[in-house]
């Protein structure tokens, strides 16, 4: 049964192949179809020109076969012609192929190479994979029957990957073409072949090859299509509507003649032998070249002996060769194995391998290595032998069973090279990498092997051997925190976002506590698709860096907690000093603008020297705060053009009543033009030029002399603040401008902090400015800033002007009431006389937000306006402030906060809160004015 099975195969699979493609359909084109065609009538074609029955070149350069007479299939129904380009292997076409000379190519739908690069139409022949062997093999079922046979293939085929994944078991051997396995079928050095029907069984004619036969079929199919270049969608288009509406019919005949016609022609072949046979005249002219071929054979076979000897003498000089006997003895060794086992000739012929054998291997491995040698398969493996003088040497080497005809091992022949360096290098990198403490790992991704250095199971606290060798022992131990980190920075590396694989992570010890690793890694091996297969790398104990790191973490913990603390105190020590200093500069104000009873010159002298005295100590408040913003590098600024004279005047002024108690005169030298500006911030130069001259008072000998002197330097004003001094100690001069050196005056009389010059530096660096010093003992310091000059404008001025005048018109069309919720007497004071200067408006106030909340829904009072203290007893002004706009009596009522907090981050959150507006005290009259013009307005 199964014989009569393998005989039909043939003609069955024919039918099966060609009948097995798509069923005509109409065939119609667009009309965008249409007129493409008959702009573009011609396109270049290429296909394998060594792949009869599929297609050739012939001497003309005519492409023929079953891809040819498709295209001509094509060409009658679409109109379109095709210029075949002839090349001379599959190579060549390839390349014309990807250089874009051609716009189809003809070939295997699996075909990786021309899927990258062109779109394959859907295929229109089907042709199975069969199994061809001797002919008197009995049909074959399934390819597993003869699993343990000698198969060959073709190497590099579309279809190959196929073949190796429905068949991992099988060990397949590779020829070059089809002519080379079949006649290795048929001269059984090989026991089976498989190829495309097609091919198969034109070629088994072509050759005339007699003693093989398809024995059986595969499941894998090799479909053949036409690949359309990408840029050309709508060629793609046609072909695909041409081909498909070619009938199933045409395409079986077609693939039917090339087959058949073989074995025509063969059959012809052989009547026509027999008829020769009854002629004399051809017995004797095929006897001719009978001897004709005999000579040629024999030269042929000179040649190949010759070719053959200069191999094997190639071979020699590359490789330590020995070939023993079934039972493992050697019976021949080339002069470099003598060289490097150190025995002649005459002492390894005859003697068995084990005369080399050192101690390295376990017993298992040898006998690993003759189980598969002996089932007739090759090995492969590195091996340590052992030298006549007893000194090792390690080969790496290739053992191949040489078969006899029942397929048993009759000899062996073992290819071996010298790695001895190459084991040693790696022996002392290894010796290297245990120094460093780091550990290597090799992971095959494809089986999960995960193959690990002693190190790294010492660095785990585990012995040698001690772990499994697989890629899951690694995974359960890393931290199940680290874990989404490790996965998504191996996703990075495989998708090429990172260079390198490096991640930082925890691994489980033997004694359950977790040890930080940076594991870095990289892919040594890929397949064909690009897909990791190896990947190798290092891991290295980071378990102090980590501790360390922690440290510092804690200790910033600690410094950030103790900053904010700090920062805390300031703000509650400057919003502590703002209140009573509110009432002094705001009565002080009241004061000085009094109409009604003015002030004396001396007594409105004396006021201003409280102002200005109070506002120096509002500047020293902020001083503080200074430092903290300093140090924490938050500072605002507001450059705008000032009058360098009146900076100058009021610091001299501010700071002569200091001077005079040390008896030291002040000087000033290039007094410059009243209208000179400097690009600066108001207060903070004045900060900076007061903090040098009060250092040159304090700093000077007695009755001395302070000398301030201006200079302008092209865009930059320079100016000198000059003591006759002490001078400073050359070894001292660089501890200035550090936070808290006094160099040496801390335990004098003379107060300071050491902070002043540090926040000069800061400030002026801030106003694009710079500082510096010269000094000499005994001679006196000279301190100089340069800040840059200003392009003049007086518009500011001049609009305060007219707003002051404007206001006094005002004071007489404003009414209501104004209501006031404020806890401090002193400050309720300051706005009753304000508001006493509007004739038509009235002040409430209410020292709680509770009694502020119900005077403000009295209807009777028409409150206009209140002003909000934020820190009150009881509810604070923001939970007031939600209140009344919750209250539709109150909710209209515009609502200005005033408050001690003048923090850039609390005039914001009272912002945020809700407030019409955020005024901070000390409460500046004109900006209070301005507010109460705003809203009391009818
Ligand atoms: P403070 O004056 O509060 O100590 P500063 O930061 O202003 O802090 O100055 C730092 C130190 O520099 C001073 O303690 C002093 O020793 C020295 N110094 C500053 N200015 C002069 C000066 N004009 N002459 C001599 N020494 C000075």
């Amino acid at each position: 049964m199964r014989d009569f099975l393998a005989v039909h195969l043939l003609s069955l699979l024919i039918c099966f192949f060609s009948i097995s493609s798509s069923l005509a359909s109409s065939f119609e084109l667009t009309e965008q179809e249409k007129n493409w065609i008959k702009n573009n009538p011609v396109y270049n074609f290429t296909g394998d020109p060594n792949w009869l029955p599929y297609g050739a070149f012939d001497s003309s350069g005519k492409y023929y076969g079953i891809v040819a007479e498709h295209l001509q299939e094509v060409e009658r129904l679409s109109q379109l012609s095709f210029n075949a380009i002839s090349v001379r292997n599959w190579g060549e076409s390839l390349k014309i192929a990807i250089e874009g000379k051609v716009d189809v190519i003809s070939g295997d739908a699996a075909d990786v190479i021309l899927n990258q690069n062109f779109i394959p139409i859907d295929a229109y022949s089907v042709n199975p994979i069969v199994i061809i062997m001797g002919i008197n093999h009995n049909y074959v079922e399934n390819l597993d029957e003869i699993k343990d046979k000698r198969i060959v293939i073709i190497k590099g085929y579309g279809y190959t990957a196929d073949i190796f994944k429905t068949y991992p078991d099988i060990s397949f051997l590779e020829v070059e073409n089809i002519q080379d396995g079949l006649n290795a079928v048929s001269t059984g050095k090989v026991d089976a072949m498989l190829a495309t029907m097609a091919l198969a069984s034109y070629n088994i004619a072509e050759m005339g090859l007699h003693n093989i036969k398809v024995v059986g079929k595969t499941p894998i199919e090799m479909k053949l299509t036409l690949f359309v270049s990408k840029k050309k969608l709508i060629l793609y288009s046609i072909l695909n509507k041409s081909l498909r509406s070619v009938s199933g019919e045409i395409k079986h005949n077609i693939v039917q003649k090339w087959v058949k016609q073989k074995y025509i022609e063969k059959t012809n072949y052989q009547l026509v032998i027999q008829l020769a046979l009854v002629s004399f005249i051809i017995v004797s002219l095929i006897m001719m070249r009978f001897f004709r071929l005999q000579k040629l054979n024999c030269k042929l076979l000179e040649e190949k002996t010759s070719q053959l000897a200069f191999q094997h003498r190639a071979l020699d000089q590359h490789a330590i060769v020995s070939i023993t006997d079934a039972k493992g003895n050697i019976t021949y060794a080339n002069n470099k194995f003598e060289n490097i086992s150190q025995y002649t000739q005459d002492e390894l012929i005859g003697q068995n391998h084990r005369i080399l054998k050192s101690n390295f291997h376990p017993e298992s491995f040898y006998i690993e290595m003759w189980r598969t040698i002996s089932s007739g398969k090759t090995w492969h493996g590195e091996i340590q032998n052992k030298a006549k003088d007893g000194s090792v040497y390690w080969v790496s080497s290739t053992i191949v069973p040489y078969l006899d005809k029942r397929g048993k091992p009759e000899q062996y022949i073992a290819i071996r090279t010298d790695i001895t360096d190459v084991k040693y290098s790696h022996d002392r990198l290894n010796i290297t990498l245990s120094a460093t403490g780091d550990a290597v790992w090799d992971w095959n991704i494809i089986t999960g092997e995960f193959v690990v250095t002693s190190v790294y199971e010492t660095m785990l606290g585990y012995k040698e051997g001690e772990l499994i060798p697989n890629i899951d022992t690694w995974i359960n131990s890393v931290h199940p925190d680290d874990m989404s980190q490790v996965q998504q920075t191996l996703n990075d590396y495989f998708d090429g976002k990172e260079e390198i694989y490096h991640v930082e992570l925890r691994l489980r010890c033997k004694d359950n506590s977790w040890k930080w690793v940076m594991c870095r890694g990289k892919v040594i091996k890929k397949d064909s698709s690009g897909n990791p297969i190896t990947m190798m790398g290092l891991h290295t104990d980071i378990g102090k860096r980590k501790a360390l790191e922690m440290e510092l973490l804690q200790e910033k913990e600690h410094a950030d907690k103790a900053n904010k603390a700090k920062s805390h105190f300031l703000s509650s020590m400057s919003h502590e000093l703002r209140t009573p200093l509110n009432s002094i500069l705001g009565f002080s104000q009241l004061l000085e603008n009094d109409l009604l009873e003015p002030l004396t010159e001396d007594q409105a002298d004396s006021v201003s020297y409280i102002l200005k005295s109070g506002n120096h100590l509002l500047t020293l408040i902020n001083d503080i705060l200074d430092l903290s913003k300093i140090e924490s590098g938050n500072i605002d600024l507001s450059i705008e053009p000032l009058i360098l004279n009146t900076i100058l005047d009021e610091c001299i002024s501010l700071i002569s009543p200091f001077a005079e108690t040390y008896e030291i005169s002040i000087t000033q030298q290039n007094r410059p033009d009243d209208n000179l500006k400097i690009s600066a911030d108001y207060t903070r130069i004045k900060q900076v030029i007061l903090n040098l001259l009060s250092n040159a008072i304090k700093y000077n000998s007695k009755k001395g002399n302070v000398t301030l002197i201006c200079t302008p330097i092209e865009d930059k004003l320079h100016i000198t603040i000059k003591d006759t001094g002490l001078g400073i100690a050359k070894e001292k001069q660089d501890k200035l401008f550090s936070p808290f050196e006094r160099l040496g005056v801390e335990n004098s009389e003379i107060e300071g902090t050491g902070i002043g010059l540090v926040i000069c530096k800061e400030l002026i660096e801030k106003m694009s400015g710079s500082i510096g010093f010269k000094s000499e003992v005994g001679l006196g310091s000279a301190f100089w800033i340069e800040i840059p000059l200003a392009i003049e404008t007086q518009q500011k001025e001049m609009q305060t002007e007219i707003f002051s005048e404007e206001t006094e018109e005002n004071n007489n069309i404003l009414s209501g009431t104004v209501l006031y919720v404020e806890d401090n007497p002193a400050n309720v004071h300051l706005m009753e006389k304000l508001i006493s200067r509007y004739p038509k408006l009235s002040l409430v106030s209410a020292h709680t937000a509770e009694i502020g909340l119900s005077i403000a829904s009295s209807k009777d009072l028409n409150i206009k306006l209140i002003f909000m203290d934020i820190n009150l007893p009881g509810i604070n002004g923001i939970e007031a402030l939600h209140k009344l706009k919750a209250n539709p009596e109150t909710n209209l009522i515009p609502i200005v906060a005033v408050s001690a907090e003048a923090t850039k981050k609390g005039i914001k959150r009272g912002i945020d809160a809700g407030f019409d507006l955020y005024l901070s005290k000390p409460i500046h009259i004109p900006e209070m004015q301005e507010v109460i013009n705003k809203y009391c307005i009818d």
